[in-house]
């Protein structure tokens, strides 16, 4: 099933996950990670990433969703949030994609308020140039173009999550 032009093949991604795995293998050597993966976009890429990461760690999940006429205003829903004590972890974040940011910065301060030993953050796909917020990311697959992105996670109202790989998506394709 191809819902648009193939843009990240499955090998491709495969490939940055073990890249970033690998430099936050190296990075948390020696602390006491806690990777959380935002759902539900990142429900492939954050199990793809947990297991390739080398170092102990712990997992938990935050279900997020932004209020799509209300984008304006960062309205965030919270459906599910972090139950882990965090003033003893080092906390990584995982998201699929950023585009204004509104969603990640609002979880980025919700995590910061909890006071963690650190807070860092990596997502899969950066559309840098749709950025509103401006949110510090340290670890990313890929920067991309503005295009909207289905596969691997990423939905079209909420389908085309299953794809194995990424296309842009076209709804006339
Ligand atoms: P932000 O708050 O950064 O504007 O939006 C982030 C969220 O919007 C992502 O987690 C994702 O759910 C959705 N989103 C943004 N761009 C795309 C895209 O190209 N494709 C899909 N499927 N979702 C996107």
């Amino acid at each position: 099933m191809i819902v648009g032009k193939p843009f990240l093949s499955a090998g491709q991604i495969q490939t940055k996950v073990g890249e970033l795995a690998r430099a936050i293998s190296r990075d948390y050597a020696g602390k006491n990670l806690l990777a959380v993966g935002i759902l539900k976009g990142s429900f492939m890429f954050f199990p793809d990433l947990v297991r390739s990461i080398e170092v102990p760690l712990m997992l938990d999940f935050i279900i997020a969703s932004s209020y799509v006429k209300s984008q304006t205003t960062g309205e965030v829903k919270i459906y599910y949030d972090v139950r882990e004590d965090l003033s003893d972890k080092d906390v990584l974040l995982v998201d699929d994609i950023v585009d204004t940011g509104i969603t990640l910065n609002h979880i980025r301060e919700r995590i910061l308020a909890r006071a963690p030993l650190s807070l860092k953050i990596c997502a899969l796909l950066d559309k840098k140039e749709r950025r509103e917020v401006d949110v510090p990311l340290d670890y990313v697959g890929y920067v991309i173009p503005n295009h909207y992105v289905v596969g691997y996670g990423l939905d079209y109202d909420n389908k085309y999550r299953n794809l194995p790989y990424i296309s842009i998506f076209r709804k006339k394709a």
